[in-house]
């Protein structure tokens, strides 16, 4: 059978699936299913393929595309069901309408249902609140890899938390009941820090009860950290979005560009990077005296990205730490920084993000099963060594990480079993090296499918 190239929308990960199709209905999903000759294994749900990691590829396989089943099915006070192509930006616009918003409001609209229900995904925790929006998945319909149709909900426990992070790995979903709030006004606001200011004022910053996400940069010493809150006492009604707007403007759109021509277009690296840190400092500033309200609402921060990636477009990586031992791997990853580029002449060449997210067990693979995190997430537009800079991150938190798990075992004393690694990576390339327990839980899983 002959292969097709399927992209994922960055363009970095391709897979060469037999058959690509797109599913209209259940009984598609169950036909594709079924017919193992025209549609072979292994079966993959593709949602909008934003994922920067290969956990859709389909080689020699079928790819199911799940747009076309976008159908908002039910609004509810305190729910939303949707199929699962739609996106989440269109879900969440419509809630809107009805007064009510996700809890977890990912800047990237650009999700399905299916993959959001199933998937690892990152955003500030509100206060009080998960940081994961599968966490708030509560009920879900799967065709499973032999046709059958399968319902999941809170009164299966056990299940939910295993498919809320199976990846599409226990079946193709088809329809998704969220847990949803009503929608409350949000202030924001932010403000720049050295590393050791930082350091300092971590323990009051978080006591504040705001939700914390990070833009870090290493080579200007800067933490610019956006501070978020729901505010009961503003009408929702009322809220301005230009500020989000404002916000999606630099971050999203000017500065994958700007990152992407100075890289292309300027070879001496002094120069590009000198570009690169002014504009990072005006980013900042704008941050800084723009990006901030009393009144403005959490569904306006998504943003919608191109259908067809641009000269606009970015990466990036993720791992999270827990929080108690942030600070030291913070410091550790700027001095790594600095070495890699003195010996490789390569750095990221955006900002990097970071993102603080509270303890959630509402899914076995969560990455904050064991407590709260925070992440250090390089971006980048892809350019000349970002994949070796890649692995390096990954060594580099490994082995950080390996020095930190063997402490941790000596002194664990609940005599429950730890999880080997207490970090988890939601796009790592390298998931064997996050831990050997979700590896092993991984493969059992998709042996099985
Ligand atoms: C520019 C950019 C910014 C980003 N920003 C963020 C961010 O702020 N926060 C964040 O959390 N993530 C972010 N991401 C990552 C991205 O949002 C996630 O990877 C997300 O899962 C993508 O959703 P998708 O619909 O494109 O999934 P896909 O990439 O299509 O699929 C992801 C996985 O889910 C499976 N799947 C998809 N649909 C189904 C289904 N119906 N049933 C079963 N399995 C299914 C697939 O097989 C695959 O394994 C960003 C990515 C990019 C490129």
């Amino acid at each position: 059978m002959d292969t097709q190239q399927m992209r994922n929308w960055f363009g970095s990960i391709v897979s060469f699936p037999s058959v690509v199709t797109e599913a209209e209905s259940v009984q598609d999903i169950i036909a594709i299913v079924q017919n193992t000759e025209k549609y072979p294994s292994p079966v993959r749900a593709i949602g909008s393929n934003h994922s920067t990691t290969p956990c859709g590829v389909a080689d020699n396989g079928t790819g199911v595309i799940m747009r076309k089943m976008n159908r908002v099915l039910d609004i509810s006070a305190d729910t939303v069901t949707a199929e699962a192509g739609a996106l989440y930006i269109d879900v969440a616009k419509e809630l809107q309408k009805h007064g009510l918003q996700f809890y977890v409001n990912v800047e990237i609209g650009n999700l399905t249902i299916g993959s959001t229900a199933c998937g690892s995904t990152k955003d500030a925790s509100m206060p009080g609140e998960f940081g994961q929006a599968c966490s708030y998945a509560i009920a879900l319909k799967m065709v499973t890899p032999s046709g059958e149709i399968v319902e999941i909900t809170e009164e299966q426990p056990e299940l939910l938390q295993a498919v809320r992070t199976s990846h599409g790995l226990f079946g193709i979903i088809y329809e998704a009941t969220f847990r949803v709030k009503p929608l409350w006004s949000m202030a924001v606001h932010h403000e720049t820090l050295s590393l050791d200011e930082f350091d300092e004022q971590l323990p009051t910053l978080k006591a504040r009860g705001e939700s914390m996400m990070m833009y870090i940069d290493p080579f200007l010493d800067t933490i610019t950290v956006e501070f978020r809150r729901y505010r009961e006492d503003k009408d929702p009604a009322k809220a301005s979005s230009w500020q989000w707007k404002l916000r999606n403007l630099v971050w999203s759109t000017l500065a994958p560009y700007f990152s992407y021509t100075v890289t292309k277009y300027i070879l001496v690296k002094r120069l590009r990077y000198l570009l690169i840190d002014t504009y990072n400092r005006l980013k900042s500033l704008t941050l800084v005296l723009g990006v901030r309200g009393e009144n403005t609402v959490a569904t306006a921060q998504m943003i919608r990205y191109p259908e067809k990636a641009t000269n606009s477009r970015y990466t990036f990586s993720i791992w999270a730490f827990p929080e108690e031992e942030y600070m030291r791997s913070l410091r550790a990853y700027f001095r790594f920084c600095h070495e890699y580029y003195q010996s490789w002449g390569y750095r990221p060449n955006m900002m990097h993000v970071g993102y603080r997210i509270s303890k959630d067990t509402s899914s076995l693979l969560s990455y904050s099963f064991d407590g709260n995190v925070i992440t250090f997430d390089p971006v980048s537009t892809g350019d000349a060594g970002w994949e070796q800079f890649l692995v390096a991150y990954n060594n580099f938190v490994a082995n950080m990480e390996a020095r930190r798990c063997s402490i941790r075992s000596t002194l664990s004393q609940d005599g429950r079993s730890r999880r080997p690694l207490e970090i988890a990576s939601v796009c790592s390339r390298d998931i064997e090296n996050a831990s050997t327990r979700r590896s092993a839980f991984l493969m059992s899983i998709s042996s099985n499918s």
